[in-house]
């Protein structure tokens, strides 16, 4: 009724009520005219009070007319209110001045769940309270209150963002209104944030992306080709934090001559708008030293088509590039000494050669051995024996300046001299080397003198392509060092000669294993008193043309060849056949080849042999020299170990000769010494050599190895031996090598020949 009022108030429409007034009068006096007119008499003064009567008649009736048509329009408008506030998207409600709610539509009553509790005129204090207790308000109703007068009292807009317990957000914005009251939007956002998390997640992930890719990635502004964006490897590719890369352009972070270049390929890609490919180039980086990359440019485009950014991704090959320079500095230099190898050698004499011919110039090819070196690897170990190569190549360069040095071989090393006046100029060079290795060189504390010995074959005299020049000058230092250690000597064509003899007879050494035509002799080894224990067992070769070719001649010619195998096979299988035929248990020693341990399974041979043979295993003796402990020292020791384990025995031969004797004998319990051959053949000369032989007997009883002299001819060699202490001896004195058939009675048997052979002999 107030509201009809006061829109009634607001309507005003005075003039109808004052038409209806004098309109309801007239018709009133009209009506009372005609009654009068027709028989009634009526005073004045009623007439007057009926005509008021008419006129507040017509003004009710106008009145109550315009009130029935506020009332319509009231309900249309309340009816289009309502329609307006339930069809909006969002919560809303009204609180007038004393924070009471006047108006709410149904999303909000939904949107927090409230039902029955929401009622007009609830107080801000009881809505939020019941929206706790349904689980829609997770915030303190009394401060969120608090907080929400004291930014109204401002006249402020209070926003909130709400989480619900079920997830939903819910956006509020409360405005102040004239009245001191507000008006609260509840808006659920819920979509609009789950759109906006899984748009920034989106961003995070390709940003964490971009960030991580290991390649450099650089995003430049298409426009002024200022950094925009680089990602880590980016940094550390230029070397330096991105806030110094950022908002700058190439030329503040790298130097002129590569920015040119850059902005080059820049402008390229952004004015094609295609993706451009940068092959291979350096670039100087601020802090990452120079790089060799590539590099792909591909524009981004923005919806007008026109390029907006510039991103580049490098690849960085520095590393790939470095190690494959490495693998090719390894392939042709050598680890140690880091001078060429032999492959670089040959390439290097094939290109001298060439250019040498083309000009009719002649040059030196040097082949350089060093003495010694493997003993001095053995005794004091393989880091003394490399510091030693070390050292030597050193002093080779250093002397050689200019020329070209290669290391071939182990202690090998080949100078290919500048052309010049030859062989003058390579023998002066030769010697220069040779000077240079006379003063000690010392290692670790070690002091040691370590000569060359030098081959040389001057181009195109000696050989006018590389195999023959290479070979002859081999040929050179194998003469060298048969005849002289330290000593230098140049090709000879004799030397050819005999290199190819060497090569025919290795030949036929081969035949003659294979066809059977090796012969063992038997040496007989004896005790102090004369009584024989055995035979060493050595081999000999009839050769069909050159007669009979020493073992010193033919073994080095089997270990060169790989024949050794063969041949020392043979000789073990023999031995021990005929050692195992003998009445007499006398023990077979059987001289083996520091090649036979170092190809093959030695023990496994020896073990078969023995099974074969049917000999026992405590017969057999094995002759070693120090040369099988050089090279794989573990190896070797580990298969004397088999050997010893079956039952073998083991003994040093040529003692004394070599380097390191002596630490030898402490690394390996051998069964027997025996002194070198020379020391024996020079007593009756040499104070040095009885000397020498006194040590070693006092040294094998320190060991409690027996000791064994060779090559004793005379009676008198004998006597010292006995009187020194020697355990046994061995040499003419004894019995020279022989067929067992000449020692048939010492091992047993009836002589095989008839006595009247021996009566012809004699
Ligand atoms: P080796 O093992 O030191 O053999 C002893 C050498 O000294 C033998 O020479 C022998 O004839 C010689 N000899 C022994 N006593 C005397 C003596 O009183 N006076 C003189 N003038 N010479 C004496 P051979 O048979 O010429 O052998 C030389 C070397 O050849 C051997 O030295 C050995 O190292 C090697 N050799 C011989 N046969 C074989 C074999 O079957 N296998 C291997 N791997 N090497 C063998
Ligand atoms: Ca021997
Ligand atoms: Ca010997």
């Amino acid at each position: 009724m107030i509201q009809t009022l006061s829109y009634l108030a607001k309507f005003r429409d005075w003039r109808l009520l004052i038409a209806a007034g004098v309109a309801g009068f007239c018709l009133t006096l009209a009506v009372l005219e005609a009654a009068v007119a027709a028989s009634v008499s009526l005073g004045g003064a009623p007439i007057l009070a009926i005509a008021l009567a008419g006129a507040l008649v017509g003004i009710f009736l106008a009145f109550a007319w315009a009130a029935l048509r506020v009332i319509r329009k009231l309900n249309e408008q309340n009816v289009r209110r309502d329609f307006a506030l339930n069809n909006m998207a969002q919560g809303l409600c009204m609180f007038d001045g004393q924070h009471r709610l006047v108006v709410w539509n149904k999303n909000y009553e939904t949107l927090y769940g409230l039902g029955p509790t929401i009622r007009r005129g609830c107080s801000i204090g009881e809505l939020l309270a019941a929206r706790h207790a349904a689980g829609t308000l997770p915030l303190d109703p009394k401060r969120y209150e608090a907080n929400l007068r004291a930014a109204l009292d401002h006249g402020d807009i209070f926003t909130v963002e709400v989480e619900m317990a079920d997830g939903r957000i819910v956006a509020v914005v409360n405005r102040p209104t004239s009245e001191g009251g507000w008006v609260a939007t509840h808006e659920d956002i819920t979509e609009r944030k789950r759109a906006e998390r899984e748009l920034d997640n989106t961003r995070a992930f390709l940003d964490m992306i971009v960030e991580n890719v290991p390649s450099p990635i650089i995003v430049k502004d298409a426009a002024n080709l200022k950094y925009l964006l680089v990602n880590r490897a980016a940094e550390d590719y230029f070397g330096i934090d991105r806030a110094k890369i950022i908002g700058k352009d190439s030329a503040d972070i790298l130097p002129k001559a590569i920015v040119d270049a850059i902005i080059v390929e820049d402008r390229k890609t952004v004015e094609t708008g295609e993706i451009t490919y940068q092959g291979e180039h350096g670039v100087v980086t601020p802090g990452n030293g120079k790089r060799i990359v590539t590099a792909t440019r591909l524009p981004v485009k923005d919806t007008d088509g026109k390029p907006k950014y510039l991103i580049t991704v490098v690849h960085d090959i520095t590393e790939r590039k470095r190690s494959e320079q490495r693998i090719a500095h390894l392939a042709h230099h050598d680890s140690l000494t880091d001078l060429p190898n032999r492959a670089t050698f040959n390439e290097c004499i094939g290109a001298t050669i060439e250019l040498a011919g083309a000009a009719g110039d002649s040059f030196g090819l040097l082949c350089i051995d060093l003495d010694r070196f493997k003993a001095v690897n053995d005794v004091f170990g393989h880091p003394v024996g490399d510091a030693l190569l070390l050292e030597a190549a050193r002093r080779i360069e250093q002397t050689c300046q200019g020329a070209f040095v290669a290391r071939v071989g182990g202690d090998e090393f080949a100078v290919v001299t500048p052309t010049a006046q030859q062989p003058q100029a390579a023998a002066a060079l030769a010697e220069r080397l040779q000077a240079a290795f006379e003063t000690d060189i010392t290692i670790d504390s070690h002091q040691m003198r370590v000569g060359i010995t030098i081959g040389v074959a001057i181009f195109p005299q000696d050989g006018a392509d590389a195999t023959t020049l290479v070979a002859n000058a081999d040929a050179a230092l194998f003469r060298a060092k048969s005849e002289a250690r330290g000593s230098i000597r140049f090709f000879e064509i004799a030397m050819d000669q005999q290199l190819r003899e060497k090569r025919v007879l290795q030949q036929d050494l081969r035949k003659a294993i294979e066809q059977n035509e090796l012969a063992l002799h038997y040496m007989p080894q004896a005790n102090m008193d004369g009584k024989i224990t055995g035979f060493e067992a050595l081999a000999r070769w009839h050769h069909p043309r050159h007669g009979l070719v020493p073992p010193d001649v033919f073994i080095p010619l089997a270990e060169e060849s790989g024949l050794i195998g063969a041949l020392g096979e043979w000789v073990l299988r023999t031995a021990c056949r005929e050692a195992a035929s003998w009445p007499k248990p006398l023990h077979i020693a059987v001289n083996l080849s520091p090649v036979q341990f170092q190809h093959g399974d030695l023990p496994t041979l020896v073990h078969q042999v023995l099974l074969e043979t049917g000999l026992s295993p405590a017969r057999l003796e094995l002759e070693i020299t120090e040369g099988v402990l050089i090279g794989d020292f573990t190896r070797a020791v580990a298969m004397l170990r088999r050997l010893k384990h079956m039952g073998v025995r083991v003994a040093m031969d040529d003692f004394g000769t070599g380097y390191s004797s002596l630490s030898y004998l402490q690394s390996f319990p051998f069964d027997k010494i025996k002194i070198d051959r020379a020391f024996v053949a020079n007593l009756s000369h040499s104070q040095q050599s009885a000397t020498i032989i006194r040590a070693v007997i006092a040294l094998s009883r320190g060991l409690n190895m027996p000791v064994v002299a060779e090559d004793v001819e005379t009676e008198a060699q004998r006597a010292f031996l006995a009187a020194e202490g020697c355990d046994a001896i061995q040499g003419f004195l004894v019995g020279r090598p022989m067929p067992i058939e000449d020692y048939a009675k010492l091992v047993g048997r009836k002589p095989a020949r008839p006595a009247i052979t021996l009566v012809a002999r004699a």
